[in-house]
């Protein structure tokens, strides 16, 4: 709903942020409370380990003692979870009182085409222009504000509404976006303080100027890579005027990587081909044949009647001897059929056949 249809939502949200940023810090929520049980329980257990030891049960003492390591490790967890949050600085409460707050979300209606509450989630969400960097459109982008998170770790993201991410990276949505977080760079303190101030209008615009500003040697992916993609055979990032693809696989190259076949003319990546071990020029696997001797792969060019020239020509290869199948008289060696078998049946008239055993009765 934008905030102008509902001055009422609006000083909620201002009440609401009053409340945030006046109440307590989060650190107020910790306590030492439980700290003495378990101590009482740790001197329980020693006492039960010294006993156990004493009388030499041996069992009974390692058991006690591994309960014992495991509360005295629970024990400095929650020590150190204490220390944690009570060692870090607690942000000073906002140096706004209400009307200001409420006019800090009133001049967003002026700064931005879009502004919403969404007051369910309690989060603020004001939209920026088309963002546009060295000719890459990078669609506009909403900067999301958690309004139950101003004083917390992420309290804001930055949602890209007609993305167009990197080739490469489809959580990148603007060279300084991953994930939805915003990387803040030299802005980080500025950021920071306006939030804890309650200067969310400041905050916002600090962030929109963050967003149309484009510097390459922080970027998460240069604009410059926008459109590439990683060579198949390298891994070099190549955009798609410099890359060609494999006329086999379809597997995308960079200039380098790219292997012309002499045979076709067409690119290819290095799998679907390879030099001619004869002539030492690139084919790809359409273009090469084989020798029909050696199997080696050849081009065509360097093939004799299907023989590579390390292969002899078939007219100096001797005369073909045929293996002859084994006589008649070979196999009457081999054991004669067994006699008790039936005078009609087949086995007992014809000798048996190479490599078939008889099988005596
Ligand atoms: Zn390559
Ligand atoms: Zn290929
Ligand atoms: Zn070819
Ligand atoms: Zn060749
Ligand atoms: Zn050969």
């Amino acid at each position: 709903m934008p905030i102008p249809e509902s001055r009422r939502l609006l000083l909620r949200a201002a009440l609401f942020l009053e409340e945030q940023y006046q109440g307590p810090s989060a650190a107020a929520s910790l306590s030492c409370e439980s700290l003495p049980g378990r101590c009482q329980q740790l001197q329980r257990l020693e006492r039960q380990w010294r006993r156990a030891l004493v009388r030499r049960y041996a069992a009974a003492a390692a058991e006690c003692q591994s309960r014992l390591g495991t509360e005295v490790r629970l024990l400095s967890r929650e020590l150190a979870t204490l220390a944690t949050g009570l060692l870090r600085p607690d942000p000073p409460p906002a140096s706004l009182n209400l009307r200001e707050l409420w006019e800090e979300l009133q001049s967003l209606n002026q700064e931005f085409e879009n502004v919403e509450l969404h007051w369910r989630e309690r989060a603020l969400a004001v939209t920026t222009e088309r963002i546009v960097l060295e000719d890459v459109d990078l669609g506009p982008f909403e900067i999301r504000l958690d309004l139950n998170q101003l004083r917390g770790p992420a309290p804001y993201q930055i949602r890209a509404l007609d993305p167009s991410p990197a080739a490469s990276q489809s959580r990148v949505t603007h060279p300084h976006v991953q994930q939805e977080q915003l990387c803040e760079g030299d802005g980080k303190p500025v950021l920071a303080r306006a939030l804890q101030e309650g200067r969310l209008g400041e905050f916002c615009l600090l962030v929109r100027q963050i967003l149309r500003t484009y510097n390459a040697g922080s970027a998460y992916v240069p604009l410059s890579e926008w459109t590439a993609l990683p060579c198949s055979d390298c891994g070099t990032q190549t955009n798609d005027e410099d890359a060609s693809e494999c006329r086999r696989c379809g597997s995308r190259l960079c200039e380098r990587c790219s292997q012309l076949c002499l045979g076709c003319s067409n690119s290819h990546c290095s799998d679907c081909g390879q030099r001619c071990p004869h002539c030492d020029d690139w084919f790809c696997e359409h273009c090469l044949n084989q020798c029909e001797r050696c199997a080696a792969a050849c081009c065509d060019d360097c093939l004799t009647e299907q023989r590579c020239p390390h292969c002899p020509d078939p007219v100096e290869e001797p005369d073909h001897v045929p293996c002859h199948p084994p006589t008649v008289e070979t196999a009457a060696i081999s054991p004669s059929p067994p006699e008790t078998a039936s005078p009609t049946s087949g086995a007992a008239v014809q000798p048996p056949r190479l490599g078939q055993a008889a099988v005596p009765a």
